[in-house]
């Protein structure tokens, strides 16, 4: 039985994007605490902010991720009323 070496290269960079330097790293954008991550870029009047995991969330709460997947708004005064 030789040495077995267990090396993590499943993600490239911390945080899975090039953008995050922090240590220790943030969420990746697969994680559920994504929304955890800092932000790096803020367009407030645009109504969105990318985080350094790449994920791009929205004022009404959606979310954009990096590899194409789309979160729906989630903030509670956005269940629907019924009439
Ligand atoms: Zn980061």
């Amino acid at each position: 039985m030789g040495h077995i070496h267990f090396k993590q290269h499943s993600r490239n960079y911390p945080g899975g994007t090039p953008m995050c330097p922090h240590e220790p790293e943030c969420p990746s954008f697969g994680d559920l605490d994504r929304e955890a991550a800092r932000v790096v870029a803020s367009h407030p009047e645009q109504g969105w902010s990318l985080l350094c995991n790449g994920v791009v969330v929205f004022d009404d709460t959606g979310e954009l991720l990096p590899n194409g997947g789309v979160i729906a708004p989630h903030r509670p005064t956005d269940i629907p009323v019924a009439a």
